[in-house]
């Protein structure tokens, strides 16, 4: 396994290189977000669609503090570092490869360690959207990274805290507006910046409606006994994966999601979490995977 000290890392950031970063949210593929040829290595190595655009992460964004309105400099100032990433003006030294093109840039300051060490040591901010291959579950740990590039240079910073994505929030209009929740409670920024719109003048490119997907068809339900039953009841081999509290559930959910996956069902069944604070990000997470294949559409394995 092509475990990297910090050095290394920021050595191969500065040579325009890839590198698997551990975040609080979950682990990143990063490349110098400056450097227009290292962000396209990205898009590559995921197989993401390159209008996608990745969040840049910052050790403390002075744009933000320079440019941006009070609604930025109130947030960055209560949540950075931590899981909120603020959509904002692009400024022209941002490459059009990081925002795909658009006139807006995504910033965030991650709370990890290693990932703060990272940018000060490199000099660099750097680009990155999760480490896993586009469409499949997110990595929170360094195994789950190398499991989908083995060749990667990996900083092993354990397991992440959070477990989710980041929140992120359109500040971009006159009115905030959330274009995905995730690590941070929306009632959290809510109280600083008063009610943020549901959904975004501008585009949320990327935030497609059938994402972070196991290989098995996923359904989520409040119900998951008897959707289990029901669906063994048609030949299909099943695994339950059964709520947590908000924060516990977030903690686990991809971890969980892989280990049953790795079981070989045909489906599982997810429990919906309590909605409210992070429950409405591991919701979130639960819909797109389900969005991806319907389980009623398929017959038992090997039948279709
Ligand atoms: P991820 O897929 O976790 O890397 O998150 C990136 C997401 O942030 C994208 O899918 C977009 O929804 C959002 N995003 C990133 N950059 C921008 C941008 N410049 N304008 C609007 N949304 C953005
Ligand atoms: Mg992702």
């Amino acid at each position: 396994m092509p475990l990297v000290d910090l050095p290394e890392a920021a050595r191969r950031l500065q040579a325009g290189g890839l590198v698997g970063v551990p975040t609080e949210t979950v682990y990143g593929l990063a490349a110098n977000a400056l450097d227009p040829v290292a962000v396209a290595a990205i898009f590559r190595a995921k197989g993401r669609p390159t209008d996608h655009p990745l969040i840049v992460h910052v050790l403390d964004d002075p744009d933000v503090h320079a440019i941006a309105d009070d609604r930025a400099r109130a947030l960055a100032a209560a949540f950075w570092p931590g899981p909120l990433t603020l959509v904002l003006p692009k400024r022209p030294h941002v490459p059009d490869a990081v925002t795909g093109g658009h006139p807006t840039v995504a910033l965030r300051s991650p709370a990890h360690p290693l990932a703060r060490a990272l940018l000060e040591r490199s000099g660099l901010p750097f680009a990155a959207p999760s480490a896993n291959r586009f469409g499949e579950l997110s990595p929170t740990t360094a195994a789950h990274v190398l499991a989908a590039f083995p060749d990667l240079a990996v900083l092993d910073g354990g397991r992440c805290a959070v477990g989710v994505e980041s929140t992120i929030v359109d500040l971009t209009g006159p009115v905030a507006a959330l274009l995905r929740p995730g690590g941070l409670p929306v009632a959290a920024i809510e109280a600083v910046i008063g009610p943020l719109a549901r959904s975004s003048r501008t585009a949320a490119p990327g935030t497609l409606t059938a994402h972070y997907a196991p290989r098995a068809v996923l359904v989520a339900t409040a119900a998951p006994d008897e959707e289990a039953a029901r669906h063994r009841a048609l030949g299909r081999r099943v695994e339950v994966l059964r709520a947590l509290a908000p924060e516990a559930y977030a903690h686990a959910l991809y971890d969980a999601l892989r280990a049953l996956d790795a079981r070989g069902p045909d489906v599982i069944v997810a429990e919906w979490a309590q909605p409210g604070g992070l429950g409405d990000a591991v919701n979130d997470r639960l819909r797109r995977a389900a969005a991806t294949r319907n389980a009623d559409e398929r017959g038992p394995r090997g039948t279709t």
